[in-house]
């Protein structure tokens, strides 16, 4: 079996955690320089405020104080998915993170009576030690793992975890009554097209002629089928489309400990992450850096360090994506390990063409399309790496705005939460930074 364990409305969540005066409140979370919403509770979805809104077109809500919106505070949000991902690795032997707030755990030789029991038991241990809301999806593959979260987040029937078992009658009702279009990996244009054919469910995606599929579609369509039957054949890098977040990550060939050898891997990763980020025409707001020991050495110690950073505005720029690679891996390296895998991961994605530059934000001095475009090209032409990226000095510190954002709870000394007995002690805190 395998679970999907997702964050609820992570960012806000996050924000929740520690300023427990926003739970029920509708709350949103404002991209880097507070420029528009990217994350949105319950609540404030509730208010038909759609994901993408400017914020400055929210601003007479928040004074009246009908809604709550905070600067992104991305150091929060990456700390607190790596104690999720840590609290997940000391319950699960196999564990893979798939983006900030949703992660694989990988259940052999258990039985689904086991499997749902231990769902349920990570979703009150993460509420109870993290803080954080999580639904849990089971079932025989990533597809339907997906689509058994989707089922725990929207069905309150199943109180948080819901578990496929993939030939069963609640497989087929679900099947049945889900578009293809939610299906993970069909975009609105692949379901269009699969409409033309008469497969508008997934139940008619999976009851589907497997060869036909690859032949007028694709691989990834045909294996798709294939997962909806319970089958599993898909593996995490075919699950990008269609894509939230870009990640590229690979084993080493030996372990290594080489702090160059280690920047040199993500150095590469990041330069793929960005190609992949151009060539689907979106912009970036965060990039995660990850490494992790060979898990199966117990001999040897172990840590599995990840950053998250934000990026000044949203960038595409292989060059503005290396700096922050590096940023993250001077925070986050851990000397006398052995490295056995590193990956980078493109996060928060938008829509290149629709984002209009802020007039207001910090000037985008990296913004050099025609370059990365020429870049692009002749690797094309020539060869994956032809033209590549040497060492980059660190970038000049822009100044963000962020005038709403949160204190660093977890990660910094000076903005810990205080504890107190009149109201206004969390404010005080909040307004000290
Ligand atoms: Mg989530």
């Amino acid at each position: 079996m395998i679970g999907l364990v997702d964050g609820n409305n992570f960012y806000v969540s996050c924000e929740r955690i520690f300023q427990p005066k926003l739970e029920g409140r509708p709350v949103g979370v404002m991209s880097n320089n507070d420029g528009c919403i990217i994350a949105r509770s319950a609540e404030l979805k509730a208010l038909d405020i759609p994901m993408g809104t400017p914020a400055f077109k929210l601003e007479e809500l928040r004074q009246r104080g009908d809604i709550h919106l905070l600067s992104s505070n991305y150091e929060l949000y990456g700390d607190m998915s790596a104690r999720l991902t840590q609290l997940l690795r000391n319950a699960c032997p196999d564990v893979a993170p798939y983006s900030i707030d949703e992660m694989f755990v990988y259940l052999e030789d258990f039985t689904a009576e086991q499997c749902e029991a231990l769902g349920r038991k990570l979703r009150q241990r993460i509420r109870r030690h993290l803080g954080l809301p999580v639904c849990v999806g089971l079932a025989p593959t990533h597809t339907l793992a997906k689509l058994a979260n989707h089922v725990a987040k929207q069905d309150p029937y199943y109180q948080g975890v819901c578990l496929l078992g993939g030939q069963d009658h609640t497989t087929e009702a679900l099947l049945k009554r889900t578009p293809v279009s939610s299906v993970w990996g069909v975009g609105h244009r692949l379901a269009e097209r699969l409409a033309i054919g008469g497969v508008r469910t997934a139940w008619e995606l999976r009851e589907s002629d497997e060869k036909q599929l690859r032949k007028r579609f694709s691989v990834v369509l045909a294996r798709t089928a294939l997962e909806l039957r319970g089958t599993p054949c898909l593996t995490m890098n075919a699950l990008d489309l269609p894509r939230q977040r870009i990640m590229t990550s690979r084993s080493f060939g030996q372990p290594t400990g080489d702090f160059t050898q280690v920047h040199n891997a993500l150095r590469r990763h990041a330069q793929r992450s960005a190609e992949k980020l151009r060539e689907q025409r979106s912009l970036a707001r965060a990039v995660m850096v990850f490494l992790n020991t060979n898990r199966h050495r117990r001999d040897q110690p172990q840590c599995f360090p990840q950053a998250l950073i934000a990026l000044p505005s949203p960038s595409d720029d292989t060059r503005v994506i290396l700096d922050t690679v590096r940023q993250g891996l001077e925070q986050m390296y851990r000397p006398h390990h052995h490295f056995m895998k590193a990956g980078v991961m493109l996060l928060d994605l938008v829509d290149a063409e629709r984002h209009q530059l802020s007039l207001l934000g910090p000037t985008p001095h990296h913004h050099h399309p025609l370059l990365m475009a020429a870049v692009d090209q002749i690797n094309q032409q020539m060869g994956r790496g032809t033209i590549s990226f040497g060492m980059t000095n660190a970038p000049a510190a822009w100044q963000l705005r962020c005038a709403h954002r949160s204190p660093r709870f977890t990660t910094r000394w000076d903005e810990l939460m205080l504890a107190g007995t009149h109201p206004g002690a969390i404010d005080a805190c909040t307004s000290r930074t």
